[in-house]
């Protein structure tokens, strides 16, 4: 039986099991400082986890990489709007 604190401390993470970024290599997502996110947002847009993995990345406050189709700034940016 599943009780509210489960459901607030065990994150549904069912989105990676359909991740296309689990077809690609690492340098993809986590590119070298300067080099293009472009391939890694092009993947993005066609993962239906997405969502799911953007807000999973500003909720864990991920620094580092493209998630949810957004690089690290995009985020950034994304979160001081939201304030
Ligand atoms: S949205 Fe992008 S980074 Fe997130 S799981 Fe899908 S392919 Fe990977």
């Amino acid at each position: 039986m599943q009780t509210d604190t489960d459901v607030l401390t065990t994150p549904d993470l069912s989105w990676r099991e359909n991740a296309l970024c689990a077809q690609a290599g690492p340098e993809f997502f986590f590119p070298a400082p300067g080099s293009s996110t472009r391939q890694a947002k092009q993947l993005c847009g066609a993962c239906e986890g997405r969502l799911a993995c953007l807000e999973y990345a500003l909720t864990h406050d991920e620094r580092f990489g493209v998630w949810g189709g957004l690089s690290e700034k995009e985020r950034g940016r994304l979160k001081r709007r939201s304030r």
